[in-house]
């Protein structure tokens, strides 16, 4: 079963048309790169799968589950709250900005949903912070605050936090965009880590050697469509003039 199916999925903000007829399809532990030029609908299709973004039409389904479909007048219906509760608990996000909380600790970010949201056993939770915090390199900041740390810290802070979810399938937007390049260079590296721990990730980046390097597959959108999707070795080597031209830009 796959872990996450898009179909047909629409949206448009007044006039404008961003997402147009999106279906793609996530499989367990699944690794695939959204690429495409800036405006293209990256981070609306990624607010849309996480329901951050209301869709206007189509189907989001999680391990067979329905969270949001269209019904037969053509509007776009959630599932309950009860069902909503158990599908977000499948997937978590992680931003360009990193959004962690500012006055809470490195540790309090990690620790708080797992505790407050999934209502897990205290201990075992922060433990498995500590674990987490040691894999990302920071076992000696988890009493920092964000505003001490580096960018790239605050990211890989913000990479435990999502993990400490122990979510089915993560999804990174631009994760290393707002960092200068040798912070950039960590944070790729410990995406890179993750990839043994067969935790689907779709990630929307610009940096192009990781996504050709890390991913099963990549997808490049231009103008709310999906123009090319294959192996990396395929949509690298595509003669599509858009994803050439792209590719001129940010290759
Ligand atoms: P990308 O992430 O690929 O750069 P976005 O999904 O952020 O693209 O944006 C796609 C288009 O939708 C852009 O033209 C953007 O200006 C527009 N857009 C995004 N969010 C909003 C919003 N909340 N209100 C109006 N327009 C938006
Ligand atoms: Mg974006």
């Amino acid at each position: 079963m796959n872990l996450l199916e898009l179909n047909h999925v629409e949206k448009s903000f007044e006039n404008l048309s961003v997402l147009k007829d999106i279906s793609i399809s996530i499989g367990e532990g699944e690794i695939v790169s959204i690429i495409g030029p800036s405006g293209s609908g990256k981070s609306t299709l990624l607010r849309c799968a996480t329901m951050l973004e209301k869709m206007d039409g189509g189907e989001i389904v999680y391990l067979g589950k329905k969270a949001a479909w269209t019904d037969k007048d053509g509007h776009v219906v959630y599932a309950d709250k009860k069902d909503m509760k158990e599908i977000r608990s499948q997937y978590g996000l992680v931003f360009q900005n990193f959004n962690l909380f500012p006055h809470y600790s490195v540790l309090k970010n990690i620790v708080d949903a797992p505790i407050h949201v999934q209502k897990r056993d205290k201990e075992t939770v922060y433990q498995e912070a500590r674990e987490l915090l040691k894999k990302m390199g920071l076992a000696d900041k988890e009493d920092y605050y964000p505003c001490q740390l580096s960018g790239g810290q605050c990211q890989r802070v913000a990479i435990a936090r999502a993990l400490a979810l122990n979510p089915k399938i993560l999804f990174f937007d631009e994760p290393t965009s707002a960092l200068d390049p040798e912070l950039t260079a960590e944070v790729l590296k410990v995406i890179r880590s993750l990839a043994d721990l067969n935790i689907a990730m779709v990630i929307v980046t610009h940096e192009m050697a990781f996504a050709r390097d890390i991913s099963h597959r990549v997808i490049f959108m231009e103008g709310g469509v999906i123009v090319e999707e294959g192996t990396p070795e395929k949509v690298f080597a595509s003669d599509n003039e858009r994803m050439r031209s792209f590719l001129g830009r940010y290759g």
